[in-house]
């Protein structure tokens, strides 16, 4: 018989229960092995869920965390076995579909949420024993006195048998009384302890409310305090406690003992050290990681004035290659050595390296003088990196691109900061890379607006942040308007105006280009149909509307062109469709195929910047146009007096040529009155540009073709 594979669910439970094999045998649980498992099957499932959520929820694993300490499961080695279990099987059961180390980054920082959630909870729950005991204490109050000498049974009893440290002292601070735990917190011995001094525990780290508090306790000034505390033990070793003092007042109230209850947190202490250490450091190099160096950055960033940062953004040239070629383990060992030698460029104080991931190292320096050291410490990398890496024995040279980032403190967020650096880095990378560059704020705002206009473009539309102005066409033979070509803008909520060059190739990019086309179409031909309906037919304006290359290999091209018409009621007769040469540059049949219906349906299609592309004047005539629209650059040419005889002749040419095809040839870019002259006597037919009028709004030309009707 063949197995069935396993479904999810059946990982899950399969998790769950070496989960509980491994912790219930330190557990004091009431619950037999299989119910405890029950418990710990919700738990897991919470694991899992957070393994692989998509973004990282601390609190879910914490609070698994602190399930655990509901479930009795307070023993230290619980936590550890769990954590174990977690780290070996977690990934293996529940993380199956996902990137590998992902999954292995994301687990690491479930078990540090885990035992964080553990950690709180114990202490939680430690605080709350410690209270119940202080009021037993407290209600013994009035035999605490003849307790110490006399042995008060009660109190005995909670003395000796708590499993946290107790301890009475004077007011002067002299030791009386300690249970046998608090001894062995010590490491065993009486004399560590008994008949020793409160005050002798200094220790380096205690936090500077720690003595304070001490004195308002045995003043009489204060009941009780709660602190975290370091004690050295005999041995030279440290003990860290959670500690609670309480101050034992007499039978009249007079202050008499203070009583002191310890737990020992060391361990838990460590432990949280240890995954602090896994959490923010790289497994493979052992440098600091994404994660920490975020958190070093921001503290710098946030520092006070004259404190400014330098960063180098360091990425190898050609480390794929290596990895893809060499193998995994040589691109490890290759990696493992460049962070030694980056490590080694960055020893001063305020200095630090770190590995954000893949073949992406950082290195940051801070001070005053940033300026100078950033570039000191660019070229030391570079020149760490100049020496081949043996690796199998083989030579491998390693290059690398730097993206520098040099400023002050206060300024920019760390994610900015990065992101500049990043972006800095791949110019110097696609300019040949072995280099460094520095980054440049405009080119930053270049390719940031670049970027955040393209992911803005779709909802743009959907808010109506486009409008369109109208430039007229103006016939070179009487000046009369006789149309107007609709060109994009996009009023954007933060840059303000932006041309359609700054956003139509990003829009052809991503294909928004096609209902974008079809909204300035629509806007068009309904703008056409009211000049009409306003102009009467006196004299009847036409519109000219810009295709992009996709709107032209979009299927529904010909549908909607003919349904915005019929909807509008303008006849295809008012419509030109300016189509660029470069689109229909090697344009085959099936290409070309729309368009000859577009023009069978009597709408004119322009070639539009005709002159730019290398076209064929010969192919001309199996393209279904009826418009050139010379390029500006003839039209520039003709801007010095006397004009270029050669470029004189070659518009002659082509008008003449266009002619001869039966072409109608319209000039852009007439900025003056010569140029019109001049175009008009070679024979072009309609004109645009500054010189008539730059676009506008649509009742601009509405004014203009009226003065042009009457006067
Ligand atoms: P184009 O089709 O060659 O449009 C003419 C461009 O020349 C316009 O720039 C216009 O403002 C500019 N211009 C007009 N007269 C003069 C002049 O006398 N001197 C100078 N120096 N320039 C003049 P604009 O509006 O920035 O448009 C740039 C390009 O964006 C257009 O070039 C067109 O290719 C494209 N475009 C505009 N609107 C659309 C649209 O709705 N769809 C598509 N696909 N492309 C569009
Ligand atoms: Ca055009
Ligand atoms: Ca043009």
């Amino acid at each position: 018989m063949i197995a069935e594979p396993d479904g999810p669910e059946d990982r899950l439970r399969r998790f769950a229960t070496i989960w509980s094999r491994a912790v219930f045998p330190v557990t004091s649980t009431p619950l037999t092995r299989p119910e405890f498992e029950e418990q710990l099957l919700p738990l897991a499932r919470r694991l899992s869920e957070a393994l692989r959520a998509r973004t990282f929820d601390a609190e879910a694993a914490k609070a698994v965390g602190a399930a655990l300490v509901d479930a009795h499961c307070t023993d230290p080695d619980a936590l550890s076995h769990s954590l174990d279990c977690v780290d070996a099987y977690l990934v293996l059961y529940c993380g199956e579909d996902g990137p590998q180390e992902d999954l292995r980054t994301r687990c690491s920082r479930l078990q540090h949420a885990m035992a964080a959630g553990y950690a709180q909870a114990l202490r939680e729950r430690t605080l709350a024993e410690q209270e119940a005991i202080a009021q037993a204490a407290l209600k013994a109050q009035g035999v605490v006195a003849q307790a110490l000498h006399a042995s008060e049974a009660r109190f005995r009893a909670v003395f000796e048998g708590a499993a946290i440290g107790i301890g009475i002292a004077d007011l002067d601070g002299n030791v009386l009384q300690v249970n046998g735990a608090l001894m062995r917190m010590f490491g065993g011995g009486e004399q560590a302890v008994r008949g020793r001094n409160v005050r002798e525990w200094t220790h380096a780290d205690d936090a500077p409310q720690v003595w304070r508090l001490y004195e308002e306790l045995v003043r009489g000034d204060r009941e009780h305090y709660h602190v975290e505390k370091a004690f050295c033990r005999p041995d030279g070793t440290v003990l860290w406690t959670n500690l609670t003092v309480s101050l034992l007042r007499d039978a009249d109230g007079n202050p008499q003992y203070q009583l002191a209850l310890m737990e020992d947190t060391t361990e838990r202490r460590l432990l949280n050290l240890r995954l602090r250490y896994e959490a923010t450091h790289d497994a493979l190099t052992g440098l600091p990681n994404r994660t920490l160096f975020f958190e070093r950055l921001e503290k710098v960033l946030s520092a006070g004035e004259n404190q400014r940062f330098g960063l180098c953004y360091l990425d190898l040239d050609g480390f794929k290659t290596i990895n893809d070629s060499l193998g995994h383990a040589a691109g490890d060992r290759l990696l493992v050595e460049v962070a030694d030698r980056l490590q080694s460029c960055a020893t001063a104080p305020g200095e630090m390296v770190a590995r954000l991931g893949g073949d992406e190292f950082v290195a940051l320096t801070t001070g005053s003088d940033t300026r100078r050291e950033v570039d000191e410490l660019a070229a030391r990398i570079m020149n760490a990196l100049v020496a081949p890496v043996r690796i199998d024995g083989r030579e491998l040279t390693v290059r690398g691109s730097i993206g520098i980032v040099e400023g002050p403190a206060g300024e920019r967020s760390p994610a900015e900061v990065l992101r500049s650096a990043d972006i800095t880095m791949y110019r110097a990378k696609s300019a040949g890379g072995n280099r460094f560059e520095l980054a440049d704020p405009e080119a930053d705002a270049r390719a940031i607006t670049r970027h955040g206009l393209t992911t803005s473009l779709p909802a743009a539309l959907e808010r109506g942040e486009f409008f369109i102005e109208y430039q007229p066409l103006v016939h070179l033979g009487d000046s009369s308007v006789r149309g107007a070509e609709a060109l994009v803008r996009w009023l954007h909520p933060q840059h303000g105006v932006l041309g359609p060059d700054r956003f139509i190739p990003l829009a052809e990019h991503t294909g928004l280009i096609v209902p974008l086309g079809r909204w300035v179409l629509e806007q068009s031909v309904r703008q056409a149909r009211e000049w009409r309906e306003r102009n009467g037919d006196t004299s009847p304006l036409r519109i000219n509307v810009n295709l992009s290359p996709c709107q032209l290999n979009h299927p529904g091209l010909v549908q909607d062109t003919v349904d915005i018409l019929e909807r509008a009621g303008v006849e295809p007769e008012a419509l030109c469709l300016e189509v660029t040469e470069s689109a229909l540059i090697g344009a085959d049949d099936d290409l070309l195929k729309p368009l000859r219906r577009l023009a069978e349906m009597g709408i004119d299609i322009a070639l539009d910047d005709f002159g730019t592309g290398y076209s064929n004047l010969a192919n001309l005539r199996r393209l279904p146009v009826s418009v050139l629209k010379l390029d500006r650059s003839f039209t520039q040419s003709m801007q010095q007096f006397p004009a270029d005889p050669v470029d004189l002749k070659i518009v002659e040419g082509i008008v003449s040529l266009a002619h001869s095809l039966d072409l109608a040839v319209t000039v852009e870019g007439v900025e003056t009155g010569a140029q019109a002259e001049q175009l008009r006597i070679l024979g072009c037919d309609t004109a645009q540009g500054w010189y008539y009028a730059r676009p506008g709004p649509p009742d601009r030309l509405h004014e203009l073709a009226l003065v042009d009707a009457t006067g």
